[in-house]
């Protein structure tokens, strides 16, 4: 385990929205990192006739320059980019995708209190497709909500405004979970009041807390007994 855990004190009587990120925060992220990580590179280097080592470097350097932009989930941009199929790719990898332990409960927990729940995601719309179509959770939002249709990414400065405008909710009155810190720090920079940060994204990857914000390693932890 990494870091001090702070320990979320959520005031439920103080909470009317709740927006949930989807890979890694109500996803296993195991699925991603082993499309784009493992999978897409052994592909890539059968395609491009090179060394599957040679084609993790290339595309890890390709990746990071992307990072926290809109293109880093743009599965058309890296489809041309590659030159793979990867909308196809993915799906055939759908059985990896899986719901984490307690998101069900959880979301039955806010729905029973009647809170308005957005899923609120960077993931390109086919990759939302996919994910949605394979684990049925879209009936469980009040709406969903692609970066793709803001114009920008959910680190970004202005991204959260730009989503007040779209779905109205009152900033002190809103609980925010991610399991990526930057976006977190541009919620927090908004005004959004309850965040809580995601410390086990994957299960394939150790706990890692955030040293700055209410961290929970499963949703049980945000539901009141
Ligand atoms: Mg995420």
């Amino acid at each position: 385990m990494i870091g001090t855990k702070i320990e979320p004190q959520l005031n439920w009587q103080k909470i009317d929205t709740v927006l949930l990120d989807m890979d890694g925060t109500l996803l296993d992220k195991h699925f991603d990192d082993y499309f784009w990580e493992t999978h897409v590179p052994e592909v890539y280097a059968k395609a491009n006739k090179i060394s599957i080592l040679d084609a993790e470097d290339k595309l890890l350097a390709l990746y990071k320059a992307e990072e926290g932009t809109l293109s880093w989930t743009d599965l058309n941009f890296w489809s041309e980019k590659l030159g793979l199929d990867l909308e196809t790719m993915k799906t055939q990898l759908n059985h990896l995708i899986q719901v984490h332990p307690y998101v069900l409960e959880f979301l039955e927990f806010c729905r029973s209190m009647g809170k308005k729940i957005y899923l609120v995601t960077n993931a390109h719309p086919k990759t939302l497709e996919i994910k949605m179509d394979k684990t049925g959770l879209a009936a469980e939002f009040s709406a969903i909500i692609c970066a793709d249709e803001l114009g920008m990414a959910k680190e970004e400065n202005g991204f959260w405004s730009k989503l007040a405008d779209k779905i109205d909710f009152d900033k002190q009155r809103c609980l925010l979970a991610d399991d990526n810190e930057n976006v977190l720090v541009s919620a927090d920079k908004f005004g959004i009041k309850n965040l809580v940060f995601v410390s086990k994204s994957s299960s394939t990857k150790p706990v890692s807390h955030s040293s700055h914000y209410p961290s929970i390693i499963f949703f049980n932890e945000l539901i009141d007994e």
